[in-house]
This record gives C-alpha cells, structure tokens and sequence, in this order.
C-alpha cells in the first residue's frame, strides 16, 4: 500500500501578497511536473494576507493552502485575531496550531491550544498541531513526558468523530531554523512514541494519524527522515520559502510513495 505523506510549507512571517503569488506560482509548477501521487499532499501555508494571493496562484495544481494560526472564538471583539470559520472561508484547509513560536513568544499553553484545536475540526480544517521539547527539556531526558502532556492536554475532549482529520506536528524546538535537525532515528523514536500516545487517547483512530517531522528537513536530510516508518510528511520552514528546495522536498516524499 502507498504511504500516505503531507509535506507543509510554514511561511511565517514572509511574504507580501505579491511575493507569495510569485512563490506559490513556483511551487504550484514544480508540483505539477513532479506529477504527485494522491497519497502525497502539498500544503502552503502564507500570512493571512498573503491567503489570497496564494490560493489565486496554485488554482487547479492541488497544492493546498493553510493559516499558520487562529482564534477558537466564531467572531467578537478580539482585535487583530481571525476565527476559525473565517479561515475556512478564505479557502484554506488547514490551520497550524501550537508552533513553539506561538508557544514561546505570544505565550500559548496547552490549555489555550486545546480551544483552538477543537473550534478548527468542528469548522471543518484539519488543525495541525505541532508539539516538541526544548533543547534543556530533551537534555534532561524529559522529552517524551513533555509531548505526551502537549498531546494528552491538546487533544483533550476533542469528538472522535472529527479526530481523523487531524494532524500532528512533532517539531523539536532545537532544530527549529537552526540547522540542526533531529537525526532520523531520534525522529522515529518520538514519532512511534507520539503514535503510541495517540493510540491511548483517541484509539484507532489515533494509530492512523499522520505524523509530521518539522526542524532543519532539508532536500539533503528528508530522504533520511521521512524514510522512517512513522514519519508521514514534514512542516518545513526554511527550504519551504524556495520553490526549489521546497520541491526537493516533495520529490523525496514521492519517490518513498510509490517505492
Ligand atoms: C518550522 O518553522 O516549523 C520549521 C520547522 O522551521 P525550519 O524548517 O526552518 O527549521
């Protein structure tokens, strides 16, 4: 049977609406002539105000497009937020939720994530939701205890009739944009850990979730990483903002697929 893989462009803060069409353009044509099989997806996810621009350029490719955040309320006095039905009605169908920037530097806690995560599912996205350990954390050998509390806290009450739908980011902290990834092994040890805690909280369902690396893949280490058993794609940050590496990046998922 195929592997299933989403491989997720996180933009962050980059981009312009005229620099987001240029790049979605690029990455919508790489996508086209690698040919993707079904099992492997691509996901770009800009600025909110670079949504439109983005969605308007990769029309018809079957690259999709997603929010790198939003709020649990439907609509209110939330100044500068955007709600989960807004994004869904932009056209995204995705939503990061929890990236440890969220976490660190507007102060997001699990409790806060586990709103969102179930106000995006009952919307209708397919939240996207990363977890991950500092590097003191994993240095004290905590990093399991600290991503089953972020998946155990995150996920709780979610209805497991919407579950399914989501997906799940394990992103160490330390090898965020810093070059410096996990080794393959260190990635497929906490991936079938996660998968584990997944299968305690929501069943079945939880074992088929798929499971996303994020930290430093690149086109020369994502053969490595997304080879492993329960790695199914990657949220890429860096080599996700040049339609090259980005595509690179594609083309490893790919060739794993149909191997
Ligand atoms: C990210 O921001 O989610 C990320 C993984 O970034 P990078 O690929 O640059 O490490």
């Amino acid at each position: 049977m195929a592997r299933t893989y989403l491989i997720a462009g996180n933009w962050k803060m980059h981009t312009t609406p005229p620099e987001a069409r240029t790049l979605a353009t690029a990455i919508a044509e790489k996508h086209n002539s690698l040919k993707p099989p079904s099992s492997v997806q691509t996901l770009i996810c800009p600025p909110y105000i670079s949504i439109h621009a983005a969605l308007e350029a990769v029309a018809g490719s079957g690259v999709h497009v997603g929010a790198q955040d939003c709020h649990f309320e439907p609509k209110g006095a939330f100044t500068g937020e955007i709600a989960p039905n807004m994004v869904k009605a932009s056209g995204c169908s995705h939503v990061i939720l929890g990236h440890s920037e969220r976490r660190q530097y507007f102060g997001e806690t699990n409790g806060l994530l586990n709103k969102k995560v179930r106000a995006a599912l009952s919307e209708g996205l397919i939240p996207i939701y990363c977890v991950g350990e500092t590097l003191t954390e994993r240095q004290e050998e905590w990093t399991l205890a600290v991503v089953r509390t972020q998946l155990v806290d995150g996920l709780k009450d979610i209805s497991l009739q919407n579950a399914s739908n989501l997906v799940i980011a394990y992103e160490p902290v330390w090898a965020i944009g810093t070059g410096l990834a996990a080794t393959a092994e260190q990635a497929q040890e906490v991936h079938a850990a996660i998968r584990g805690f997944l299968t305690e909280i929501l069943g079945a369902v939880g074992a088929e979730m798929l499971i996303l690396y994020g930290g430093s893949l690149k086109p020369d280490n994502a053969d490595e990483i997304l080879s492993k058993p329960d790695v199914n794609g990657g949220l890429i940050g860096g080599a996700a903002l040049q339609a090259d590496s980005f595509a690179a990046i594609i083309a490893a998922a790919c060739k794993i697929a149909v191997s």
